[in-house]
């Protein structure tokens, strides 16, 4: 305590019952019920104080580790070269997902999403055939996985069963 205080005199109403807990204590401290009051009111403080200056650190510690992170991705950025505004997505296999294709004559002009070849409308194409939401995926014949391929010949007769 090396600065004087300047003290004031608060009045307030408490519930009977807070009283009596109050007085209790303060007999039991042999102290005044005031002091009581008041080492209460200052711990309180105290404690938001310490709450409010955890609160600021853990913002701190968060914003210098986005900080961090921006200034890493940018190095890496320029370390690759690249001009790109957005770092690109991750790159994904584009029949990832896919349970089947199911032919299909093509409405309009589409492209295979494996050659880039365009497929004329008209032609047979096949669609991939998803559980979960995923891009979009149209192939040609020949992109067509082997086997399915195999399966989706137009020639073969609904009763050829496979070895
Ligand atoms: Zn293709």
């Amino acid at each position: 305590m090396t600065k004087p205080r300047k003290e004031k005199v608060l009045h307030t109403r408490v519930p009977a019952v807070l009283e009596e807990e109050l007085k209790k204590l303060a007999t039991n401290l042999r102290v005044p019920v005031s002091n009581v009051v008041r080492t209460i009111l200052q711990d309180a403080v105290e404690t938001l104080d310490a709450a409010q200056a955890r609160a600021e650190d853990e913002l701190r510690g968060v914003a210098d580790r986005l900080h961090a992170r921006r200034e890493r991705a940018q190095a890496d950025e320029a370390a690759a070269g690249g001009t790109a505004e957005s770092p690109a997505p991750a790159p994904m296999a584009p029949l990832a997902g896919v349970i089947g294709y199911q032919p299909m004559l093509l409405a309009r002009q589409e492209h295979c999403v494996l050659c880039g070849a365009a497929i004329m409308a008209g032609e047979r194409a096949f669609l991939g055939v998803r559980e979960v939401a995923g891009p979009r995926v149209i192939l040609n014949e020949a992109c067509l996985p082997f086997s399915a391929a195999k399966v989706a010949q137009p020639e073969e007769g609904p009763n050829n069963e496979q070895p």
